[in-house]
């Protein structure tokens, strides 16, 4: 029996070889027929994670008829999204389960199994350990995809940062010799004093909880970023936004002699990063117990407003033209590598396509 093409009723189908079924090909438009079982036995097949792939009891929400006909059925078929949060439009026949796909939506339907189960994760919903935990913490939660390789530079910047700190952080006698050798003023700095400062300065802390508030969120976007990155661009990266951060503090207040310390203008480099990478992580708000998931974006740009609020009322004690000066250097990173990261990284590209929807 001869098939003409559903999709473009212009060519007779032939028979292809696809993950271990044979399925009709059209040689004109590039659609594929799958007749009932072929599409699930395909997608088992083509070493997604799943080997039990059932994509009729999975279909997303139905988009109304299409202006298609089923093959074998003659009847009209329905379009549908692939799956609840992966917007993929394929065909689908009612009566016979039969399924067509467009040739741009092929390799999108392949990866669907590797999208649903990282999906799972990053769609979970708030519960009651997410809320006390910040609730008693006030941290965020993330939910974002688990890093494929241990994150050991992050490791070593978590244990350097603390090291140090319990190496004088305790005694203030030590603090003040610390923060007078090590710590980066403006003034001194460009009078050509204590050029090492520009570094070390990124390594201490003025307090504990100073410390813990930064450390947390270098382990939560860190090991991500490392995972994407690889660990050596993923240190020089992070010395780069520091590095931008003191310069935007120099050169907001040159006069300054106030000692300037912390991570976190190196950090606030990795969320601009972190933002442009991940659009499918989540992390949690708090507004006093009412807890949300934001996307980056949304969290980072609520994180900005608060820092140029900061900013505007000429709060002491916190560098916040450091904090944005390193925001902004981690997005510009963020934009000028995206290309370069996505493509080494399928996953993540998959995960930031247009059709993954995030539920927050
Ligand atoms: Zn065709
Ligand atoms: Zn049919």
């Amino acid at each position: 029996m001869m098939m003409i093409c559903p999709g473009c009723n212009k060519a007779a189908m032939k028979v292809h070889h696809f993950h271990g079924e044979e399925v009709d090909n059209c040689r004109s438009c590039g659609g594929m027929w799958f007749e009932n079982g072929e599409l699930n036995g395909a997608l088992s097949r083509a070493d997604n994670g799943d080997d039990k792939v059932r994509v009729e009891e999975t279909l997303g929400q139905q988009l109304g008829a299409s202006a298609r006909q089923c093959v074998q059925c003659e009847c009209i078929m329905r379009r549908h999204f692939l799956m609840p949060g992966y917007e993929i439009e394929v065909d689908v026949c009612h009566q016979c389960s039969g399924v067509f796909i467009d040739e741009h939506e092929r390799a999108k339907v392949v990866h669907s199994p590797l999208v649903k189960k990282h999906l799972a994760d990053l769609n979970a919903k708030i519960s009651a350990k997410t809320w006390i935990f910040q609730f008693l913490s006030q941290m965020p939660v993330e939910f974002s995809l688990k890093p494929a390789s241990r994150p050991i530079m992050t490791y070593l910047l978590l244990a350097l940062n603390i090291l140090i700190f319990i190496g004088y952080g305790f005694d203030l006698n030590t603090t003040d010799t610390v923060f007078d050798n090590f710590a980066m003023r403006s003034s001194d700095l460009l009078a050509g004093h204590h050029p090492w400062s520009l570094v070390s300065h990124m390594f201490l802390h003025g307090d504990l909880l100073h410390l813990a508030g930064n450390m947390y969120f270098l382990y939560v976007v860190g090991d991500n970023l490392e995972d994407a990155l690889g660990r050596a661009k993923f240190l020089g990266l992070y010395l780069l936004c520091g590095f931008a951060a003191a310069a935007a503090q120099i050169i907001a207040d040159p006069s300054s002699s106030i000692p300037m310390v912390g991570a976190s203008g190196a950090i606030a480099g990795l969320f601009g990063m972190y933002l442009i990478w991940f659009r499918h992580a989540s992390l949690t708000f708090m507004f006093v117990i009412y807890q949300k998931k934001l996307s980056p974006l949304a969290f980072f740009g609520i994180w900005l407003v608060f820092n140029i609020i900061g900013l505007l009322m000429a709060g002491e004690g916190v560098a916040y033209w450091a904090h944005i000066g390193g925001f902004v250097a981690g997005l510009a990173i963020g934009a000028a590598l995206k290309s370069k990261v996505m493509q080494d990284n399928p996953l993540l590209a998959m995960m930031n396509a247009p059709e993954v929807k995030i539920a927050r």
